[in-house]
């Protein structure tokens, strides 16, 4: 029988493993016999399972599983980490490195092949993006992304999950692009920029990993949430738009949801979605939204964020949390701390600490800490130094 309508399938279980095969048992996979599966889990960042970061170990033993049941025996897992972060470390405390060797599939650090460079036919911002020509050994990719806020696109799921694929420094570049009001039409250059990313690189599965998420400070620095589901889909835009809806968010209001169900690439409506079961609203458990500025959980910071990318931006919330309380003295006349960040910074008050090769250009206009990001205790070090002269 051919299904017409997108399906999204949650349960709601005890653990990762258990929740998600059975709700891997409940879809209809197509026929994958010879296909060649890359599954691209969340495993950019140093954070341990269960701590809302990361996709959880267990959800992706689980695919494997269900896969190699269903005769599927060409598996990889792939990720391309964030700047500043060790693969074979972040792979480590992550859980992929034991998990992976235990299921015996292989664990691809998707950054250390060439660029392959993708043309976006469509495209108004991105013509033609990097990608890492590993992907050129796959023809099926399964995104598990973990459910989670984010500073910059409210949320991230499974089509922001999919940036991971971009080669090494194209990831910042999205972030770092910027389109006039002819191409924009008022969108964010972000949220344009993912969304014609999903023309060429939207997944096959979706499997999103809601068992524990993350609120607030997303994606790195938030709040647990725990929520013990696992949705599955084959269309990742509607499974996107229901996890969206059990966040407590309107699909509609999410820039990059909104843009790319405008371009064609699948539902948002809830109400055209089959959804099983159909009273999964008794779910919901609304996610507190990602501050739009830091200055609202630090109200003596002011950051100027002119195009960073995540590096940065988790840099300096790393930075703040550790060493917040040893900032006196590096007010300004205004008795704030101005912190600059981002490729297009241009303007921000003499005196102003940079954080970032990025903010390289601006640095007579105030104290500048290189890296690509700079850890946090580089910066606490450069200020000490700048002071101590
Ligand atoms: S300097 Fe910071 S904002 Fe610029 S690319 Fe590097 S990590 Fe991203």
């Amino acid at each position: 029988m051919i299904r017409m309508d997108p399906l999204v399938i949650i349960s709601k279980g005890k653990g990762p493993y258990d929740t998600t095969r059975i709700a891997l048992k409940r879809f209809p996979l197509p026929d994958l016999e010879n296909r060649r599966i890359l599954i691209k889990p969340n495993a950019a960042r140093l954070a341990s399972p269960g701590e809302g970061v990361t996709t959880h170990p267990l959800v992706v033993s689980a695919t494997i599983d269900h896969l190699r049941e269903n005769g599927i025996k060409e598996i990889a897992i792939g990720e391309g980490c964030i700047f500043g972060v060790d693969p074979q470390e972040a792979f480590r405390k992550t859980g992929f490195a034991e998990m992976s060797e235990k299921k015996g599939v292989k664990l691809i650090d998707l950054d250390r092949f060439d660029p392959a460079e993708r043309i976006i036919p469509d495209g108004r911002l991105l013509k033609k993006v990097k990608v890492s020509s590993a992907l050129n050994d796959f023809d099926w990719i399964i995104s598990i992304p973990v459910m989670k806020t984010h500073m910059h696109t409210h949320v991230s799921l499974s089509i922001k999950n999919m940036k991971g694929l971009l080669w090494r420094r194209e990831k910042a570049r999205l972030h770092q692009l910027r389109s006039d009001e002819s191409i924009g039409r008022g969108h964010k250059a972000l949220d344009l920029a993912i969304s014609e990313m999903a023309t060429i690189l939207m997944p096959d599965l979706t499997i999103i990993d809601g068992t524990v998420g993350m609120e607030g400070m997303g994606p790195a620095y938030g709040k647990l949430k725990e929520m013990g589901i696992i949705l599955v889909s084959d269309y990742a835009l509607s499974a996107d738009a229901v996890a969206a809806r059990l966040m407590g968010f309107n699909p509609e209001s999410i820039p990059h949801l909104k843009l790319c169900s405008e371009m064609g690439m699948g539902e948002i409506q809830l109400q055209k979605i089959s959804i099983k079961p159909k009273d999964f609203l008794k779910w919901e458990t609304p996610f507190e939204p990602s501050p739009s500025t830091l200055s609202i959980s630090f109200p003596d910071v002011v950051v100027y964020d002119e195009g960073s990318c995540s590096g940065c931006l988790s840099t300096l919330l790393v930075f703040l949390r550790e060493y917040h309380s040893q900032l006196d003295g590096y007010q300004m006349e205004d008795k704030n701390i101005h912190i600059g960040i981002g490729k297009h910074l241009k303007t921000c008050p003499d005196g102003t600490i940079l954080i970032g090769n990025c903010t390289m250009r601006m640095k007579r206009r105030g104290i500048f800490v290189r890296g690509c990001p700079p850890v946090s205790s580089q910066i606490m070090r450069t200020l000490s130094q700048k002071r101590s002269r």
